[in-house]
């Protein structure tokens, strides 16, 4: 039995709710709820006209409801008069298929017909700028190599402290919290949980950052890449799959190179396969790409991948292999929509275990230094167009993400990539004019 929201309400003393949903950019919308009427709309959903969001629907068409999981409230714990809760989007009395929570949830049942339950965790990295977005906030964070810098994380104590005391009071683990690697960034880290947990976890986390942050006069972006010369924004995801029961974690084997089964190297051999089409989802901006295929940056190192590798304990490639039992994969970073970045994982590896896929051999190498010398190694798309097109083409991904999601979403990235392009750059003036 899902929670009753009503008697949440009443229990938390709960004056509104908001009733989510996560468009198919990684827009959250919402209704706001009182608790007198949060009864009928826990049956029937609250109503939203689809056009007026990234659904790629038409002003004709039906309303839409999005129908509250019980399962999934949170109370705002900056606001706790107010409680958030994730809805499922139903139109004429069935589930919406693009809605990206929608298709989540039919990627973990195709895995749950196997027997499997995929489990995750994330590493959501965000600048904190000021608030009219023109630079970081904190003009002293100013070192070449500013990861985890004691001074610059502690100026910025009281947003840190806030959302992780926020994270203690909601029950997720957390358990560290650091200056990144570029000045102004920060990232924040609590226990993995079945995917759908921590894709709503993640859809919170980005709303209470930026909310935190607000409130203390600043501003918080989970953009890819917010300054050219310093390190982006990733959203690393790490992968397990455990059995129905989730006691028995399936993709460790202590004999398994580096302690990984068959069918966890059969899950990668999926991601390695479907790379590319998979960046259009992972990495779904056009501002995505200067993240990935970056320059090296003011530190050093981008952190990030563009090659589609992977190694042992070596944060050079797509993916890491950190610990026995389970993946670090790499390649998302900020934009990503939370619920069909984890659809789009478990897409490409459920491919792979169906199909049992070689992830070919593990490179050992640093990638940023000797990349060069690798051989036949695939190159990770160099803009979203070029992933969109790779998307286009893989019928596996598609087919898995269901086709009502799959026009809906290349269709509306077409009409971003096509947007983007009408813009005069001062790159194309700085090398065009004197042509
Ligand atoms: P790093 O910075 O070294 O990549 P972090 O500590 O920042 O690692 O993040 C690691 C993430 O991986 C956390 O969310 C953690 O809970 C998660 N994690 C650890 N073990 C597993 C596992 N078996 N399956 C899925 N996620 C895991
Ligand atoms: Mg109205
Ligand atoms: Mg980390
Ligand atoms: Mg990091
Ligand atoms: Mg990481």
């Amino acid at each position: 039995m899902a929670v009753d929201l009503a008697d949440f309400g009443k229990k938390n003393k709960i004056r509104y709710f908001l009733i989510n949903f996560t468009d198919l950019f990684g827009i959250q919308r919402a209704k706001l709820v009182p608790l007198q009427a949060i009864a009928d709309m826990q049956k029937n959903g609250a109503g939203f006209a689809g056009f007026a969001t990234w659904l790629d629907m038409t002003p004709a068409h039906p309303d839409m409801f999005a129908v509250p999981d019980g399962d999934s409230v949170i109370q705002l714990p900056w606001k706790p008069e107010v409680a958030w809760v994730a809805g499922d989007l139903a139109m004429d009395g069935s589930g919406v298929g693009q809605a990206p929570r929608l298709v989540l949830k039919g990627l973990i049942e195709r895995a749950n017909a196997l027997g499997l339950r995929p489990k995750s965790g994330i590493e959501a990295e965000y600048h904190i700028i000021n608030a009219d977005g023109t630079d970081i906030s904190d003009g002293r964070d100013r070192q070449e190599k500013p990861c985890y810098d004691q001074s610059a994380l502690m100026r910025r104590f009281d947003v840190i402290s806030e959302i992780c005391d926020a994270m203690l009071e909601l029950g997720w683990g957390p358990y560290q919290n650091d200056h990144e690697d570029a000045n102004g960034q920060f990232e924040m880290n609590w226990d993995y949980d079945d995917v759908l947990v921590t894709a709503d976890r993640h859809a919170f986390f980005k709303f209470m950052v930026k909310s935190i942050a607000e409130n203390h006069g600043l501003r918080a972006t989970f953009m890819p890449k917010p300054f050219a010369h310093l390190t982006g924004n990733g959203c690393h995801v790490h992968l397990s799959m455990w059995d129905k029961a989730g006691k028995k974690n399936l993709f460790h084997d202590a004999k398994g190179e580096l302690g990984l089964s068959r069918q966890a190297y059969h899950f990668l051999g999926g991601v390695m396969h479907h790379a590319e089409a998979l960046a259009a989802i992972t990495n779904p901006t056009v501002n995505s790409y200067k993240r990935i295929n970056a320059p090296r940056t003011l530190s050093g190192a981008t952190w990030s991948p563009n090659t589609v590798t992977y190694a042992g304990n070596n944060r050079t490639h797509m993916v890491r292999i950190p610990d026995a039992g389970r993946f670090e994969f790499r390649l998302a970073d900020g934009a990503a929509n939370p619920y069909l970045m984890q659809a789009a994982f478990l897409a490409a590896g459920l491919d792979g275990i169906e199909n049992e896929r070689d992830p070919g051999k593990r490179l050992d190498i640093d990638m940023y230094a000797d990349g060069h010398k690798v051989r036949g190694a695939k190159k990770l798309p160099l803009n979203l167009l070029d992933a969109i097109r790779a998307f286009e083409k893989d019928k596996v991904l598609r087919e898995a993400l269901g086709s009502e999601f799959c026009d809906a979403y290349v269709k509306l990235k077409h009409n971003e990539w096509t947007a983007y392009c009408k813009h005069l750059t001062q790159w194309e003036r700085d090398n065009t004019l004197d042509c």
